[in-house]
């Protein structure tokens, strides 16, 4: 039988219910899907235009970052080492108001994106100014995305009101509705920036479409107090009250959630992006990983934007994941290597409601495939793969990236890219 592309690995990583693993293993790829996985008995079946023999190496799902504003690559490291409010209003927002316009969103897209695909990730779910322009750069580039335009109260660099961001929201959902890589979700800011008018405007476009709602929520412990003082009630309970939250909602942070709220999070099954890097950066606080994951809800991983971690990178993400958790709970067995890998791959997948299509290396998905080199002294000798990815991996140690059963990197060759271009141009824009 013909397929387009082989993939062999010492290890293959499946991430499916059983978390089966095959040693010395096969993925048959064509066209966009898997077609079959296993060792490498399956080999004589198949006859195969290109194959990819990773050799020592791990071969698993691509990664998948619940929550990005991946233009604001260009905002890396300007200012650091700050209470979160005077990062925000006296660099971030300033700058924000300086230089973003459409030419800045597209070539820090460009910027995200090779870094993103570099560190592994193949799918990162979006919210910030001019998303089109990272949509179209996502998809250029071979990246799954789902995009959405922010939406605040007050003028941003893209809208001129919340109505236009709206607006621009629905155009971008009709554009993308059939698209292979790119998907669109409806992204009000926070409850700090948006009225409750304008949320409940933006649950509606999203459940007219049936498309994902992505929001801040309970991110810091101000956002959380000034809620109690003026509405009486908590964020989650504020906005459960009108009806945001349900199980199309991805909420990014989640940190201030009391029992009532995690309770809340249970019965509407929403989907949570846990950015630890960001929220320990930031000073933001802790989520409470440890009842949330007892309470069984969706917890996947983000970077947040490289202005506040200041990497696109998931593999640290994991690890800080893993090892804040521990000491926080001064508990070494909370956020095992394979719960927390499960995070960056499955849950991922799950907390974008995508996981029918990705997230896992199963027959009838979408290819979305990395491989990871073995051989180097940091990753050497290896009991456990999963341990390996979490606590010794580095994100240059991704060699390939295939994404919807195309080969974007090779050899760890961004393919069709003029990496060096890129580079010039994030160095000018300082
Ligand atoms: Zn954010």
């Amino acid at each position: 039988m013909n397929c387009n592309l082989i993939i062999k690995g010492k290890y293959v990583l499946t991430m499916n219910e059983k978390m089966d693993v095959f040693n010395d293993g096969i993925v048959v790829v064509d066209n966009d899907r898997i077609i079959e996985i296993g060792t490498k008995e399956i080999l004589k079946k198949y006859k195969s235009k290109k194959i990819i023999d990773a050799g020592n190496s791990i071969v698993m799902p691509g990664l998948i970052s619940t929550h990005t504003h991946a233009a604001m690559a260009y905002f890396r490291g300007l200012a650091d080492d700050l209470p979160l409010k005077e990062w925000l209003e006296k660099h971030i927002w300033p700058a924000e108001a300086k230089y973003v316009n459409q030419d800045f969103i597209k070539q820090a897209s460009r910027l995200a994106c090779l870094e993103m695909i570099k560190s592994g990730v193949t799918c990162f779910n979006d919210m910030y100014f001019f998303e089109e322009e990272t949509a179209s750069i996502a998809s250029q580039r071979g990246m799954r995305a789902c995009v959405g335009e922010a939406i605040l109260d007050f003028p941003t660099a893209s809208c001129k009101n919340p109505e236009d961001a709206l607006k621009k929201t629905e155009e971008m959902i009709l554009r993308y509705k059939d698209s292979e890589l790119i998907s669109v979700a409806v992204a009000p800011h926070s409850i700090y920036v948006c009225s409750k008018e304008n949320l409940i405007k933006a649950k509606k476009l999203a459940n007219k479409y049936s498309v994902n709602l992505h929001m801040h929520i309970s991110e810091t412990k101000k956002e959380n107090e000034d809620c109690l003082r003026d509405n009486k009630k908590s964020p989650v309970k504020y906005l459960d009250e009108f009806g945001i939250l349900d199980n199309k909602t991805i909420a990014a942070h989640s940190i201030w959630l009391d029992n009532a709220d995690i309770e809340i999070y249970k019965n509407r099954q929403i989907k949570i992006s846990h950015c630890p890097i960001s929220n320990m950066k930031l000073a933001s606080g802790v989520m409470n990983f440890e009842k949330m994951n007892e309470s069984n809800l969706t917890i996947s991983l983000g970077t947040d934007g490289a202005a506040s971690n200041n990497t696109l990178d998931l593999f640290s993400e994991m690890r800080v994941c893993a090892l804040l958790h521990k000491v926080n709970n001064l508990n070494s067995e909370i956020a095992s290597s394979g719960e927390v890998v499960k995070m960056a791959t499955i849950n991922g997948a799950k907390t974008l409601d995508m996981d029918n299509k990705i997230g896992s290396l199963e027959i009838g998905k979408k290819a979305d495939i990395i491989t990871i080199n073995l051989d180097k002294p940091h990753l050497s000798p290896i009991y456990n793969p999963y341990s390996h990815l979490v606590y010794a991996v580095n994100s240059a140690d991704v060699e390939n990236a295939i994404i919807n059963g195309k080969i974007i990197m090779h050899d760890r060759n961004v393919l069709g890219v003029d990496e060096d271009k890129i580079l010039r141009e994030a160095c000018k824009f300082q």
